[in-house]
């Protein structure tokens, strides 16, 4: 269902290539101000599912609800309803609100879940598959309360194009089918993925095969004409918590009173400015939004533009800035229900600025905290592609706004199913360790806690105090560093949309500084090298973000250009 609305640079652009690429791909996007509505998210189908909404009338909550319900039809491997997520609204006064959708761990959860019997961690490995993983899913919670907040279509209305994807079917296409195939050895064990996914010979559906997911749709009938209660009450609740319990080691896991007791919180939003625009996005237990802050804040004083995206001496402050901020985030971060999380101090302008002190243009430097084993960060892993969240943003004809960014965690999430839908592995977003030198570890388990997370839904307010930009990303410990990099390529260099997704991956993961493949010629290697940085490992970078940009030529939507060519569906 195309609209006239959007228009996409229709070119792939390639990454832009550190130290090597002089002219930069022109600006193709321009578009008029779009008279329903704007979106942009991972998969068209989704993205036609927001704009039905919009041209329905409704407002943008009500299509980031309906996208968020279709991804979990098209793109099950990295989000749905048996995830959570964020939700960051904004209006063009400023006013910005932010909505906690992440899942709880069960009562029976204690700071020894994910230890084995012998009180070691356990293995990711040994965790995901299992119900110990499990979060209470918060992605139906979070979108009622949306809803009741911002909504303006009846609720049932927003399930309308999720219903048809699932009882009619779509199209595989091979970024689904490269994920079933990746994951092979647990996307399908549930039978009703395999029903699903698979043919008669056990393999993944051809690219082009219609998916019919009738058990899904089901749900969403169920859920469009009970509301969440239809999820989280009576037999509904019930039935979920028994699948997971029946998939828990020792069986004590989830309960119907776990799901039950499940609530999407307001937070405070994170705020901050950047060379006068101001930022906003989603705070504890988040991560995400207040390493963007403090990466760009400690950045500021650094003539960012002079040096330009192909500079590694960019490159160099940039991971600087990012080594800062991640130490941080790594002691002080959790659910802050139960740790008090230090946010005023962490975006303290004058804490920014001592920190931001410690970056020298000409050595890296040591940094003083910190990593907790298990953290998001040292279990980024080897993967190349990004699978288990999804991003979406929409902006509505009455320039309301929303950043929502939704997850299942990994791939397929924990590769359980109950009623058609993954059910997330939130729950590995925990400390695998619960104490360290004698000190509980911030972001260890504990019983209705939530998980501490990377994601970074977020608004940019420009100067003047219009919103310029909604952005958030996909690609867990990556996602914060996606988002500042894509800020600064928009304020600093002047980017387009697509060419601020587009700018290389350079991040410190573990002991390693992955840089992402086909993005820094040797010369560049060897620059940083001088820096005082080493062990790079040159790799693709799981990296999905999307934005929607104001311009001079009106709004422009743009999704991740290194998922153009996956998102085919002829074979
Ligand atoms: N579960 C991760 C988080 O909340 C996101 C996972 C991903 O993007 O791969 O930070």
């Amino acid at each position: 269902m195309a609209t006239p609305f959007r228009a996409r640079a229709a070119a792939l652009i390639a990454p832009l290539l550190l130290g090597a690429c002089t002219t930069l791909p022109a600006i193709s996007s321009a578009i008029a101000p779009p008279p329903a509505g704007i979106v942009s998210a991972a998969d068209p189908r989704a993205e036609a599912a927001g704009e039905a909404m919009l041209a329905q009338g409704g407002s943008a909550t009500d299509a980031a609800i309906a996208i968020m319900l279709a991804l979990t039809v098209v793109e099950p491997q990295s989000s749905g309803i048996g995830g959570g997520g964020f939700f960051v609204h904004g209006d063009e006064r400023g006013t910005v609100e932010t909505l906690d959708g992440r899942e709880t761990a069960p009562a029976a959860a204690s700071p020894q879940w994910l230890s084995g019997p012998d009180g070691s961690p356990l293995r990711f490995d040994q965790a995901v598959h299992t119900g110990l993983s499990v979060g209470v899913p918060g992605n139906i919670a979070l979108a009622a309360e949306a809803h009741r907040r911002h909504g303006k279509l009846p609720w049932a209305v927003l399930f309308e194009p999720a219903i048809a994807l699932a009882r009619d079917g779509f199209a595989m296409n091979q970024r689904l089918r490269a994920s079933l195939v990746a994951n092979a050895g647990f996307a399908t064990n549930d039978p009703v993925a395999r029903r699903v996914f698979t043919g008669p010979d056990g393999q993944p559906q051809a690219v082009g095969s219609i998916i019919r997911q009738p058990e899904l749709a089901a749900t969403f009938e169920r859920l469009a004409a009970g509301g969440p209660s239809a999820f989280y009450r009576g037999a509904e609740a019930t039935a979920l918590a028994e699948r997971v319990r029946a998939a828990t080691p020792g069986g004590n896991g989830m309960t119907a009173a776990d799901i039950a007791g499940y609530r999407a919180r307001e937070r405070a939003p994170v705020c901050g400015t950047y060379r006068r625009h101001r930022i906003c996005g989603m705070g504890p237990p988040s991560s995400g939004g207040i390493a963007v802050l403090q990466m760009l804040g400690q950045l500021e004083r650094f003539e960012l533009g002079a040096l330009g995206p192909q500079s590694p001496q960019f490159w160099h402050l940039f991971l600087e800035s990012q080594r800062l901020a991640y130490a941080d985030r790594e002691l002080y971060i959790g659910d802050p229900d139960f740790v008090s999380v230090p946010v005023a101090g962490l975006l303290d302008p004058a804490y920014l600025a001592r920190r931001s002190a410690l970056i020298d243009p000409a050595r890296r430097s040591p940094v003083s905290a910190g990593r907790p084993t298990g953290a998001p960060l040292a279990a980024l892993g080897t993967h190349g592609e990004e699978q288990g969240t999804s991003h979406f943003s929409v902006l509505d004809s009455a320039g309301r706004a929303v950043s929502y960014t939704s997850t299942i965690e990994s791939a397929f999430g924990s590769s359980l199913m109950h009623g058609g839908f993954y059910l997330n592995n939130e729950l590995t977003d925990f400390s695998f360790v619960a104490a360290r030198d004698g000190r509980p570890v911030a972001n260890r388990v504990e019983d209705g806690k939530r998980p501490r997370s990377s994601m970074a839904p977020m608004l940019v307010y420009d100067p003047q105090g219009r919103l310029l930009m909604i952005i958030g990303a996909a690609g867990g410990g990556t996602i914060p560093v996606q988002i500042a990099r894509s800020i600064i390529g928009v304020v600093d260099f002047g980017l387009s949309a697509e060419q601020a997704l587009a700018l290389p991956l350079v991040m410190e993961v573990g002991s390693t500084i992955m840089i992402e493949q086909g993005s820094a010629p040797a010369a560049a290697l060897s620059q940083l090298e001088a820096l005082g940085h080493g062990n790079f490992a040159v790799r693709a970078a799981p990296v999905k973000a999307n934005i929607l940009l104001r311009t001079p030529g009106g709004w422009v939507s743009a999704r991740e250009p290194r998922m153009a060519a996956s998102l085919g569906t002829t074979p």
